[in-house]
């Protein structure tokens, strides 16, 4: 048996160079087709392989698993099946799908019904998400955002440094990528008047996130160690955490985002597992001043996630504007999982944890129009010739990534939101 991460293992599916979903990667999600409910399916190559329909066939049996944890509208029982025997899942699929495993390969019946093209799939909200954190942990976004509101000189507050800071989100409001939603409206105060108005968002941004998804809970009262984190970290997903900049520069102070941030959130509908991004961690920043020791971590936990964002204007062609990595990040997952549950504060299966906006070193690196057009000072040129401050109605922002390394690509899709005019 090869391990399912090994780099030269191949499939008896065509898996095509630039694919995301390689035999080394098989992410998990929800799908439904025209004639079936949703259920669990793998990504491999352009195809969905249907849990539901293997598991009825037989070819899990060893697992011993209720067809309602394929045969379900989200991942959550599944992850609450446990890492090890998620994990022991996805080598079984890994070996399923090998090229030289005849099981599935040499069964065309059964071929038949437990693939599917992904042109002829509806993707689904991948999990119930119960409870929504967004950090703010990318040094260079809290920078720009420093330098743009505050002091140049002292663009970091005093406490950024020494604890990932976070805030409470909106769970209801997470959409799966393709799904569109209406410019929102609420209050701001124009510059020239005293008083505010109420109407539809004028400066409609997004933020390049990442999302990770708890795989195991936590007592109430009981703390997680950076060590022991990744253990509750089920896998990850990109996260668009639009904002609506004019709403939110009026209503933040003094209790920071509320219905700037709670309108909508699109996330990618496939979860890589934390064991298929295994291989593509890599050193973080070296944190000075020195963190508290329930901050301290081993080893190398940043990942190598190459992340990009395009715009698409209506009947227009892409522009990609923005080209960042998670490799940038500043605070781990593992510490921010650590901080969230230092104070005794309990996590569960399906909580969301984005990851702040993800901004790079270099100005094409900016992970929000904020940052890429600088408070609108620098507006963004598309190849139809007009120009973007921030996010017109009709466009749709598209985030994509993807690790790369010894010849194996392991992506996630794309988180793609189009913006409607407000209602
Ligand atoms: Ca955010």
């Amino acid at each position: 048996m090869i391990k399912a991460n090994d780099p030269s293992l191949k499939s008896w599916i065509e898996v095509p160079e630039d694919c995301d979903f390689p035999i080394q990667n098989l992410p998990f999600g929800i799908f439904k087709t025209q004639s079936s409910n949703p259920r669990v399916g793998v990504a491999i190559g352009d195809q969905v392989l249907d849990l539901s329909s293997l598991n009825k066939l037989g070819f899990l049996d060893d697992f011993k698993i209720d067809d309602s944890v394929f045969s379900n509208q989200y991942l959550n029982d599944f992850i609450t099946l446990g890492k090890p025997l998620c994990r022991s899942l996805r080598q079984r699929i890994s070996n399923l799908l090998n090229i030289n495993n005849p099981e599935l390969r040499d069964n065309k019946n059964a071929q038949y019904k437990v693939l599917n093209f992904m042109t002829n799939v509806q993707m689904q909200m991948p999990v119930k998400v119960g409870d929504y954190t967004d950090f703010y942990s990318s040094i260079d976004h809290a920078t720009n955002v420093g330098k743009m509101f505050r002091d140049p000189a002292n663009a970091l507050l005093p406490n950024w440094k020494h604890m990932p800071i976070g805030y409470h989100g909106r769970a209801s409001s997470i959409i799966v990528s393709g799904t569109p939603f209406h410019r929102p409206k609420g209050q701001t105060k124009p510059a020239d008047s005293d008083l505010p108005v109420f109407g539809p968002c004028k400066l409609l941004d997004f933020e390049l996130e990442t999302a990770f998804i708890i795989g195991r809970e936590t007592k109430f009262g009981e703390s997680v160690s950076t060590d022991e984190a990744s253990n509750y970290i089920f896998g990850m997903a990109l996260f668009n955490d639009w904002s609506a900049r004019d709403i939110q520069t009026w209503e933040y102070v003094p209790l920071g985002p509320f219905l700037a941030k709670s309108f909508a959130s699109t996330i990618s509908p496939w979860i890589v597992t934390l064991d298929a991004l295994e291989p593509f961690r890599t050193a973080g920043y070296k944190q000075e001043p020195k963190v508290l020791p329930y901050l301290e971590y081993n080893g190398e936990k940043n990942i190598d996630i190459n992340l990009e964002v395009s715009i698409q204007p209506e009947n227009g062609s892409e522009n990609i504007v923005c080209r960042s990595n998670y490799k940038f990040m500043y605070w781990t997952m593992e510490q921010q999982l650590a901080h969230h549950t230092s104070n005794g504060c309990n996590i569960n299966i399906g909580d969301l944890m984005a990851s702040g906006t993800i901004s790079g070193p270099t100005p094409d690196s900016y992970g929000s129009m904020l940052e890429l057009a600088w408070k609108g000072t620098k507006p963004l040129k598309l190849n139809d010739n007009t120009e973007r401050k921030f996010i017109n109605d009709n466009d749709t922002v598209i985030m994509r990534g993807y690790c790369e390394k010894e010849g194996v690509r392991v992506g996630f899709g794309e988180a793609t939101g189009k913006v409607l005019k407000a209602l």
